[in-house]
């Protein structure tokens, strides 16, 4: 009888303390999970050995411990789940795997691949595919055909390349009915009780199309999962000790979603011990959204603002009504909810003057917790096909920060990043604010502006 075939699943943790927060990420390596989820479905579990990068290694370790760790358990085929902040590091440990095991079988998946499978596969030889789009499908099939020592060539949603050149096979259609993937928390293909916090996707897809997102290019329709599957999963987390959860689900509160999944939720957390966070759409937040959040133990609410200049919105096709924010920050402070805010900086049509205007907004709102991103023109969204149009100069390599604009040159783009920065900081230590216009490139060190600088002049110019 064959050996089972031996898979490792990685998902290299974010390396910068960035994205807003000032904290590391301690990412749960869900898709990791569906894919494991998926070789289940598919039956394919008997004949696999399958092994997910714990965060020892995924989060702290140095790379050379990392393709150690890999080796040591003897792969046949290594997955890579690839996003802007984790591709450049990947694809270095990749190469390294590849120089010490060349009969490796190396595939990336995940968002930053599927948008440049063709580059990847052209450019580093080591990459033998890439699954495009979701995995729960493509990623098993391919494994089926390297148990059956078949040339995995001709499946939906797979790019590989062979000796004469790289192959691309059409889009995999929309996985429909994703409750038909066994929970990989429930399965305990993922250690519930590992990472500190319970991450649930209790929705895929977004009906919103923000031009700078990449999420509504990804997933154009909304899937949701089963509300019994949210119920224990919930349910084993509590069980497990766990106390803060995320609910990845940008369409969380819409209109007869929000009461069944509050519910369900609140069932999974009878005893109010996990302390849950979301998104919401300050549009849609009633007294009775507030009520709902209560009843599940959702403790802290993140509003994507953005910004309050309406030429900036249009330009990212977002809609702001202030009186509808206003209320609903209220709202939801007045039922004990903490409310987070996300901001951009960089943003096109934004002047310096807006962006005060925004966090002025803000703050005679009375927010404290305001996250400031500096742009991101990503690969695959509008806003990055209307960069020429919207003369966005941008990094050509992650993570894609925007360098310049029409509005701001690339020394107010630094300016105005760290000034937001700074105002925010003061406003977390109550200091008060005193404007301090030598602020600059300094200020914004590790974020990226003096490192955008150097490397874009390196490469002759951004995209
Ligand atoms: S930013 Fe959020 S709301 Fe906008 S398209 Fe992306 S996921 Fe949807």
């Amino acid at each position: 009888m064959r050996k089972p075939m031996r898979l490792m699943l990685c998902q290299l943790g974010v390396q910068y303390r960035s994205f807003g927060s000032g904290q590391p990420h301690l990412s749960v390596p869900l898709a990791l999970g569906y894919l494991v989820s998926g070789l289940d479905a598919a039956g394919l579990l008997q004949s696999c050995r399958v092994k997910i990068l714990g965060p020892d290694f995924s989060l702290y370790a140095a790379d050379a411990a990392i393709i150690s760790e890999i080796l040591k358990y003897r792969p046949a085929v290594v997955g890579f789940s690839c996003y802007c902040w984790n591709i450049r590091r990947t694809l270095f440990i990749a190469s390294g795997l590849k120089a010490q095991q060349p009969d490796i079988f190396i595939v990336l998946g995940g968002p930053e691949a599927t948008e440049n499978s063709g580059d990847i596969l052209s450019k580093h030889p080591y990459i033998s595919a890439v699954v495009r789009g979701e995995g729960e499908e493509a990623f098993p099939r391919l494994i089926a055909r390297l148990l059956e020592d078949n040339l995995p060539v001709g499946i939906p949603g797979l790019s590989i390349r062979l000796p004469d050149a790289v192959h691309h096979s059409p889009q995999l259609a929309y996985v429909t009915d994703i409750g038909r993937y066994p929970s990989p928390y429930e399965k305990g293909y993922l250690d519930i009780g590992r990472y500190g916090s319970l991450n649930i996707e209790t929705v895929r897809g977004c009906i919103f199309h923000c031009d700078y997102c990449y999420y509504p290019k990804q997933f154009t329709r909304i899937r949701a999962f089963d509300l019994d599957r949210l119920k224990r999963e919930v349910k084993l987390a509590a069980k497990a000790g766990i106390s803060k959860g995320y609910l990845m689900d940008p369409v969380f509160n819409l209109p007869g979603r929000v009461g069944p999944l509050c519910r369900a939720i609140a069932d999974g957390n009878e005893q109010g011990q996990i302390s849950f966070q979301t998104e919401a759409r300050a549009e849609l937040i009633r007294r009775e959204t507030a009520e709902l959040f209560y009843l599940a133990n959702i403790r802290s609410v993140e509003i994507g603002l953005q910004t309050t200049n309406r030429a900036a919105l249009r330009h990212i096709n977002r809609t702001f009504s202030p009186g509808s924010f206003s209320r609903a920050v209220e709202t939801l402070q007045k039922a004990g909810i903490h409310v987070r805010v996300g901001i951009i900086t960089g943003l096109p049509g934004d002047r310096i003057i807006d962006v005060e205007h925004t966090l002025d907004f803000l703050m005679e709102l009375g927010i404290e917790d305001i996250q400031c991103f500096l742009l991101q023109v990503l690969p695959g969204t509008r806003l990055r096909a209307r960069a020429g149009e919207l003369g966005l100069v941008y990094m050509p390599e992650p993570p894609y920060y925007i360098i310049q604009n029409r509005e701001l040159s690339e020394e107010e783009i630094h300016l105005v990043y760290s000034y937001a920065r700074k105002r925010i900081r003061l406003l977390s230590h109550k200091e008060p604010y005193s404007p301090d216009l030598t602020m600059g490139r300094a200020e914004v060190g590790l974020y990226g502006v003096n490192s955008i600088s150097s490397r874009i002049d390196d490469s002759g110019g951004g995209g």
